[in-house]
């Protein structure tokens, strides 16, 4: 029951990841209690990112449109950084923040992953300097800024730098093994969209849970960009009903969204 619910997913999204792996009778009770009984669960729930953040442009390559930002967290200055077509998201610790810092945080990431072709971020930053500016420039990647009080306009990957904050969060609350619990969400599936690692990767990659061996072979999920943008549209629907997301549109949009075989976007 740890090992699925690593990094404090919700109830919908521990139970995507345990119906992958394993199997128990009364599975579904047991993981919905352990998860609603979850205190850590609890601490964290008023910092659920916000819903819903409307996608602008829907990206048609993994790694293609990223974002980034820095948060603190128990006085420690972190880099996030989040792809929109995979949801893939992973962190880095700042020993200060000097644009020198960001800028080889920045190149470790794209040595392993390639240079997107955008890079978004909030005005006001350490991340948009002119050294950056002057990375960009000899990387070949264009740097797109939003107005902080316009938070939501930089889109589906803002959304997954607050996940990452928020993961960030419970795992300091609660000591648990950060790397495992990235490890964990990163292979929990999101409907028909598969999982974080799936789709920037093309496959899932093993972890402590049981897993059988056909999995961890390389398959790609198909037609990402249609799925994110019936999603997208989807959102669009409630969000046009109120920006925030009350129990009724939630619920509205969690069937809407179950019937199309996917995940509500935050459950
Ligand atoms: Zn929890």
């Amino acid at each position: 029951m740890r090992a699925i619910h690593l990094g404090h997913l919700g109830v919908q999204r521990s139970l995507s990841r345990a119906r992958e792996n394993v199997y128990w009778y009364g599975m579904n009770k047991d993981i919905t209690d352990h998860v609603e009984k979850c205190q850590t669960c609890q601490c964290h729930q008023k910092d659920k990112p916000e819903e819903p953040i409307l996608i602008h442009k829907i990206p048609h390559r993994p790694w293609q449109i990223v974002a980034s930002d820095i948060c603190q967290v128990e006085r420690v200055n972190y880099l996030v950084i989040a792809d929109s077509y995979s949801g893939y998201f992973d962190f880095s610790v700042l020993p200060n923040i000097t644009t020198a810092s960001v800028i080889k945080c920045l190149k470790s990431w794209f040595a392993v992953h390639g240079v997107p072709e955008t890079l978004m971020c909030d005005e006001g930053t350490q991340l948009i300097s002119r050294e950056i500016k002057k990375f960009a420039e000899d990387w070949n990647f264009s740097i797109h800024t939003s107005s902080p009080h316009h938070k939501r306009s930089n889109g589906l990957a803002e959304r997954y730098v607050q996940e990452a904050k928020l993961l960030l969060r419970n795992c300091v609350a609660d000591k648990s093994d950060i790397q495992l619990a990235l490890l964990n969400q990163r292979n929990t599936p999101r409907g028909n969209l598969g999982s974080p690692v799936q789709r920037l990767m093309g496959r899932r990659t093993k972890s402590t849970l049981f897993v059988e061996e056909k999995l961890l072979k390389p398959q790609l999920i198909k037609n990402v960009p249609s799925k994110l943008r019936e999603r997208r549209n989807l959102e669009k629907q409630y969000a046009d009903r109120g920006t925030k997301t009350t129990a009724t549109s939630f619920h509205w949009s969690a069937s809407a969204l179950a019937s199309r075989g996917a995940d509500p976007p935050q459950s």
